[in-house]
Parts: C-alpha cells; structure tokens; sequence
C-alpha cells in the first residue's frame, strides 16, 4: 500500500497565546495534541472562556485514536472537559499533566468513562498509527514533553511549551541529547513555541528566581511575607518554600487551585515539604508576622483569587496590612495588566509594601528565547518548519529565525488557526481550511455565537436607541409620532441634537415609504432602521443597537 502523506490541522493557539490544539492525521486516522482554551480580553464582554471550534474533530471521532497532552498548563487542557463529551478516546500525558487535567475533569463530572495512560520521560509507544515518544522539556511547569511522531514521511517533532534551562529546580534538564539523536535520525517537521521569539538572548533559570526571593525575605525578617504565583508552578512554589523554610516560617497555602495543586504534586513526589510546616489559615494569627509565608494564588489579578481578595480586605482570617510584603512573582499576560494594576494599588492602599517582576527579578518566563530557539533548530535541523504557540508577530519573527538557521523559505510556513498543511518526502504545503473561529463560553448561558458578543461590544460602546411610531394602515399616514428614545448616551447637548436629526431623519424615512404605498409592518421596521442606522454610522460614526418598532395600527 502505498503510503500517504502527512496532514496536520491546526485547530487553535497560532495567532493567539491561548486554546492550544492540533490534529495530525495520516492514512484516515487521527491524533489530537493538547485542548487548551483561552481567557477573554476585556471586551469579550461576559464571555468566560473561549475554546477551539471542535466541530471538525466531531466530525470525525470515529477517526481519532487519541489525545496526547504536552504538559498540565491550562491552554493545553482546559477545553478538555468540553471536547471529552464528544470525543472520549484516551488521553496520554506525563502523571503531572494527567493529574491536573484530571482534576478539572472531575471538578467538571465528566472524567468517569475516561481513560487516561500515563507516560514515563523518554518512553515510546504506539498511539493511533505512529509510534509517539515523551521528550522532557524544562517549562514552567514540571514534567512537559515535547513529541515525536514516527510517520510515513519521518519523524514530526512538536516542541511542546518549554525553555532551554540547564539548572532547572528538579535536576529533570531538556533532553538536548535525544533531540539532537532525532535531528541525526532526520526530522521531515518541526513544530515549535514561538511565545518569545522575539526576544533576544536566553531566558533566565527558574533558579535565579529563588536567589531573588532569598534575598527579599532575608532583608525583611520581621514582616509576613505572601507571594503569589501560579498554582501550577509547582517549582516556583517549591523555591518560596524553601526559602521561607530557611528562615523557619511556617507556610499558608491560600486559593483552592493552590491546595489542590500542593496536595497532588506532593503525593507525585515532585514537590517537597514536611506536613509540619504547613499550617491552616484559620491558625495564622498564632504567628508573628515574621514566622509566616503565604502562598497564593491570583497573580494575574483574577477578580475571585487568592490575591484579589486579599487587596480588597475580603478574605477570612487575613487582613494584609502595613506588616506585609506583597510578592507577584508572575508577569501578567498580556490583557491582564489593567486588573493587575488595580490589585497593586488596592494593596498599596491597604499599606501593604509590593514587589513585582517590574523592579525585581521574581518571575522567569517558562518559554524559550531566540538563544534558546536557535539551539533547538540547530539540534533538529527540520526538512520543514511550522511556527506554533504565539501570536502573529510571534510567528512571524520565529519563522525568520528558521530562515536564518539555513532553512529555505519555501520549507517555512506560517499557518494560522484553521490551516491545514500536508508533509510528504518533497515538502510542506497548505492544502485545506477547516472552520477554527472562537467558540465563547459564557459561564451562566453556555455556548455564545459572535452576534450577541457584537451586540454586547455595540452596547458597551453606543447604547441602545429605541424608534417608534404609529402608522395608520388605511390613509398611510404617522398617526403617533415618531419618538427616539436612548439608552447608555450622554444625556448633553450634544446628543439631544443628534436624537432630534436621527428623529427628523427616520420620520422622513417612514413618509417615504407609506407614500410608496409601503404598509407592511416588518418592512417598515426595516426602512427606520436603515434610515437611523446610515445616518449615524456616516455622518456620526455612531452604532448603537437600534431596536425600531414601528406597528400599524
Ligand atoms: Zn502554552
Ligand atoms: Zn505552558
């Protein structure tokens, strides 16, 4: 049989830093890589969290062998729960990523009829109809991989999230023997994290990270210190544990992602702390400032966290006070500054003292560098090269890299959401397009399509303006006058003016039409609407939601 060539589907997370996932396909069958989702910007408004469009992998689940998971964070995993309901095949991953994927899809009731098969560092197996190795990877999270798909054209790499630490916390180093191995055996596709690719240089050690934070608590040994940092940075919760054990504080873990996270890590043996150290919440108070460390979660100014709580005086048992020392030891992802900045200030208000990644080095990235890039390129040495995991600019600068490490351009593509490319001995090329918009969730309503999210963006931005009037079926005439009533605008001269032309405007309209002879309600409510519509959008580049309703009576 001859064998055919290699197709992969990029569902989610090229073009945007979010809802990472991937199909690779060959001879009629599938596997798909990670499930991720994505949180929304700030004028997605109501819009809870925004997931790959699934409908081309549903579309084919009796195809799909497989989802093999590249690490626990929640762009890989966190649409998960949606997709397993459609699509229940078995899902590979590292204990650590299963465990935390897991727990969500438990939290969600959809985890029972699920298989899950974990896998070890550097273990191989058969998964649909490639043999797929787990290469570990340093990210900032523990136990990554990186994937290698053994298929009809050769190997398919895809980097997974990860940086090029050689001190990481766990001694478990990226696996740059192996890589380069694979580089020798020939590698027909790379598919690699672009997230950094446009900053020079390495990205520092995790470790440098603990060396801050040593520093920070040693020079203030009688204040409470809390630190804030993602719950899934399990090495960055091991170093402020360290560190606050070196000065024999006692530890409070605040948030339930944290303690969930804690609990399970240290069960895994990937996290190390004595259960004397821990103490509850509720005991905090028993302790001086100075012998106690809270962790917490909220780094990213989440209104229902750990952190966010804590800057408004609305958590239980602790108030922060001049006594405290705020650490974000994060950096907030892009769209997040604003509610970032709101946290810093209302903790400064509560006399707190914050420190963050903008005036000390108390965050590392988890992602690869143009150093760190370029190494990998050059361990791989790809026949072809996809950027993945970034945004545009991201990919693009990425994509210049490969060229510059010697790859012609035409063995370079820059895909987006909804590409699919095809791989054979000769090459790579585009060859389809499959639906990939965004599917918004809305935690309360559930699934929202793009019109009532524009709506949404039209009200926030224009208000709402109602037109009504009474039309006289037999002599044609306005019998109740038009009347323009608005919601959301300023109620200054300047929109009452332009209320009056819109008024003018529409009564014209509607004596057009009934002179026309027009009696028809539903089009009628269509004339207004036009009429109200191009005069604000041209003359006033206005769009408020326009609601006419005009009856014949
Ligand atoms: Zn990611
Ligand atoms: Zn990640």
């Amino acid at each position: 049989m001859a064998k055919g060539p290699v197709r992969i589907t990029f569902l989610g997370g090229l073009g945007e830093i979010g809802r990472n996932c991937a199909a690779i396909e060959q001879d009629g069958r599938i596997v798909i890589i990670d499930a991720g989702l994505m949180f929304p910007e700030p004028t997605m408004y109501g819009v809870d969290l925004i997931l790959p469009d699934f409908r081309w992998l549903i579309e084919r689940r009796d195809r799909i062998d497989a989802i093999v998971l590249t690490h626990g964070h929640e762009d890989h995993t966190g649409a998960l729960r949606y997709l397993v309901k459609d699509v229940n095949v078995p899902i590979y991953g590292s204990a650590l990523t299963l465990g935390f994927a897991r727990h969500r899809l438990t939290e969600a009731k959809v985890a029972k009829d699920l298989t899950f098969i974990e896998v070890a560092d550097g273990e191989r197996r058969r998964i649909g109809p490639f043999e797929v190795e787990f290469i570990p990877v340093t990210h900032s999270v523990p136990s990554a991989h990186a994937l290698a798909f053994w298929t009809n054209v050769g190997i398919v790499v895809h980097s997974g999230d990860f940086k090029l630490d050689l001190t990481p916390i766990d001694g478990r180093r990226t696996d740059i023997s192996r890589l380069a191995a694979l580089g020798d055996e020939g590698v027909a596709l790379l598919l690699c994290d672009s997230t950094n690719a446009e900053e020079p240089g390495f990205t520092a050690s995790e470790r440098s990270v603990g060396g801050a934070l040593r520093r920070l608590f040693l020079e203030r040994p009688e204040r409470r210190m809390v630190v804030a940092c993602f719950a899934s940075h399990i090495h960055r919760v091991q170093q402020i544990i360290n560190v606050a054990k070196e000065q024999n504080r006692k530890i409070v873990l605040m948030g339930r992602s944290m303690e969930a996270n804690v609990k399970l890590a240290r069960k895994l043996h990937l996290l190390h702390v004595d259960a004397a150290d821990l103490i509850d919440i509720e005991n905090i108070d028993r302790y001086p400032p100075g012998e106690v460390c809270v962790i917490c979660t909220g780094s990213q100014g989440e209104p229902l966290a750990a952190l966010s709580k804590l800057s408004r005086g609305d958590a239980r048992f602790l108030k922060v006070g001049p006594d405290d020392t705020v650490i974000l030891s994060s950096h907030p992802i892009p769209g997040n500054e604003w509610t970032v900045g709101r946290v810093i200030d209302d903790l400064h208000r509560a006399a707190a003292e914050v420190i963050h990644s903008g005036h000390e080095p108390v965050h590392a990235s988890g992602h690869a560098r143009q150093g760190e890039l370029r190494t990998f390129h050059q361990l791989i040495r790809p026949r072809n090269f996809v950027p993945v995991h970034g945004e545009y600019r991201h990919m693009v600068h990425h994509a210049e890299l490969a060229t510059s490490m010697g790859l012609s351009p035409k063995h370079v593509l820059i895909c987006e959401d909804g590409d699919q490319v095809e791989v054979t001995q000769a090459g790579i090329r585009r060859s389809g397009q499959v639906p990939a918009g965004f599917h918004y969730i809305d935690g309360s309503a559930g699934d929202l399509d793009e019109r009532p999210l524009e709506e949404r963006r039209m009200l926030a931005e224009y208000g709402v303006l109602q037109i009504s009037a009474g039309v006289d079926k037999d002599r044609g005439t306005i019998i109740q006058p038009v009347r323009v009533t608005a919601r959301g605008w300023f109620e200054g001269e300047h929109d009452r003016g332009l209320l009056d032309s819109v008024t003018n405007e529409v009564r014209g309209a509607l004596e057009a039409a009934l002179r026309d002879g027009n009696r028809d309600a539903e089009s009628l409510n269509k004339v207004v609407q036009r009429a109200a519509g191009r005069l604000l959008g041209q003359k006033y580049r206005r769009q408020p939601v326009l609601l006419p309703a005009i009856v014949v009576l």
